[in-house]
């Protein structure tokens, strides 16, 4: 087998962990290689996740807004869906930011290797370039960033045709007359949005007794007042058992609390969850640990149990978001590059679902912080009361900030409603800098803006805010 130069830093796998760790370790003047199957960095961020659902879901929003602008004056003829034309533009958004990725990989003078590696020893990798060429690597130290997959269960089986998971969904190319989603998280959530959107029949069965297990129940009861005719129907504390196809159709047995029907489909799309997947590493030849999870165990300097390897992103553990794996890919750099205050002690990461509304949330949230029985003043702001609300039909919105009841000082926040993924960083940036209820009201906000609402939400910590009188009454606007 042939044999490269010793590495001084390898990073195997290229998405939002792996680029932002070899981009910043480049930055501090270490020599770096990438190691990914695909043509440019991206991972399944750029090229199957985040970036190719969110454009979907951009032009869904864009035919709601079209729909809800008849009452503001504005007459659309029923927009007509070119699927081939919204598939080439995704591709096309996607194609771009990765081809950007692999000009900046360059332009670092990062040698990026095509390929898959695994370990063969607690210093050496092999790696496979999938074209029947092997050759093997020794490091000083090493990234592992390969990401988490799709979470299948038992007994039904993704043949990408009938049954399908979220990669095959965002490859359109049919809208399927009906479909269940079987898992109500953000993934089957926001999939869920697109597909119904573009007028196929979409139901939901999700084991749980609502949607988006573990997000504060205000916050999803507002989803579910403003979609409240999307989908066909919605099956909770419901699991989807016996799935098989017929006909071409897919039979699933439906089994909830108190009965079991059987159901008929065009196509069942798997959306149960994500999990590491650190099998194909041979982790083993290395002496790295593992949790029972099957996540790498790290250090808060995102160290594994062999001292030389780091590892970041879904993973190293929960949860798995994009800017959690760079934001952990940076630090693992800063720590290899000797800078001594690097460490992974984020107060906040904010979560966005890019549901139209959006739900947002960062830091403590509401049902947490009654679990542990925390003594905190949790204030709720209104969008009845906010005129930029008024303006762009989005009344139904919320903004949410817990305070510690004490000191003041902001813990968590949530907002949902338009845009709310674009407020919730305002939030997140304040729990960070431990900003108090008093200083957060006291920075001017712009107007008609709905960044007012975290203003005014704050003004409720004492009691009142300039558009409303207490917290529990209504806007006075
Ligand atoms: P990944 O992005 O998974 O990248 C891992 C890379 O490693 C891949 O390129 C893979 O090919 C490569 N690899 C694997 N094995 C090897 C090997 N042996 N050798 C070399 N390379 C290897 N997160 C958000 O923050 N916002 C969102 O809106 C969002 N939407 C999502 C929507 C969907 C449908 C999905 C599936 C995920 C979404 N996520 C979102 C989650 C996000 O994609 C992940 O959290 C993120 O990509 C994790 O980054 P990572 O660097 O850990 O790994």
């Amino acid at each position: 087998m042939a044999k490269q130069d010793k590495k001084q830093l390898v990073i195997i796998g290229a998405g939002p962990g792996g680029y932002a760790a070899a981009f910043r370790a480049a930055e501090l003047g270490l020599k770096v290689s990438l190691i990914d199957p695909e043509e440019n960095p991206g991972g399944v961020c750029l090229y199957r996740g985040c970036i190719p659902s969110k454009a979907f879901l951009h032009i869904t929003r864009t035919k709601q807004e079209i729909a809800a602008a008849e009452k503001w004056g504005l007459n659309f003829k029923e927009p007509r869906v070119d699927l081939k034309k919204m598939n080439e533009w995704k591709n096309k958004v996607v194609a771009k930011l990765t081809g950007g990725l692999g000009h900046l990989t360059g332009k670092r003078n990062i040698e990026y290797i095509r390929g898959r590696a695994s370990f063969s020893s607690e210093k050496e990798l092999v790696i496979d370039n999938g074209e029947g060429e092997v050759f093997s690597l020794e490091f000083e130290n090493a990234i592992l960033a390969t990401g988490s997959k799709v979470m299948d269960l038992p007994g039904i089986e993704i043949d990408h045709q009938h049954i399908i998971d979220s990669t095959d969904a965002l490859d359109l190319k049919e809208v399927p007359e009906s479909m269940l989603i079987i898992g109500g998280g953000y993934i089957g959530l926001e999939l869920g949005t697109v597909y119904a959107s573009l007028g196929c029949k979409v139901s939901i069965a999700e084991m749980t007794p609502g949607f988006l297990p573990g997000t504060d129940r205000d916050l999803v009861g507002i989803f579910e007042k403003e979609n409240k005719d999307l989908f066909e129907e919605v099956y909770f504390e419901t699991k989807a058992e016996d799935v098989a196809v017929e006909n071409d159709l897919v039979k699933v047995v439906l089994k909830g609390r108190d009965q079991e029907q059987q159901k008929k489909f065009h196509k069942v799309l798997v959306a149960v969850g994500r999990k590491p997947d650190p099998d194909p590493l041979h982790l083993d030849k290395a002496g790295i640990e593992t949790d029972e999870k099957g996540f790498i165990k790290v250090n808060d300097r995102r160290q594994t149990s062999l001292t030389s390897v780091y590892a970041i992103g879904d993973l190293a553990g929960q949860p798995f978001l994009a800017h959690k794996a760079t934001h952990e890919g940076r630090v693992a750099a800063e720590v290899i590059a000797g800078e001594a205050g690097a460490v992974y002690d984020p107060r906040s990461i904010p979560g966005i679902v890019f549901t139209h509304p959006e739900l947002a949330w960062c830091g403590l949230t509401e049902s947490q912080a009654k679990e542990q029985d925390m003594p905190v003043k949790v204030v709720k702001y209104p969008w009845t009361a906010s005129g930029k609300a008024a303006m762009t039909g989005s009344e139904n919105g919320l903004t949410k900030l817990i305070f510690d009841e004490k000191t003041g000082v902001l813990l968590g926040g949530a907002v949902a409603g338009k845009n709310a993924g674009s407020l919730i960083p305002e939030i997140s940036l304040a729990i960070e800098l431990g900003a108090t209820a008093q200083e957060i009201s006291l920075s001017i906000h712009p107007h008609p803006g709905l960044s007012e609402t975290i203003m005014e939400a704050a003004e409720l910590f004492f009691g009142a805010a300039t558009h409303v009188v207490t917290e529990t009454k209504e806007s006075t606007t």
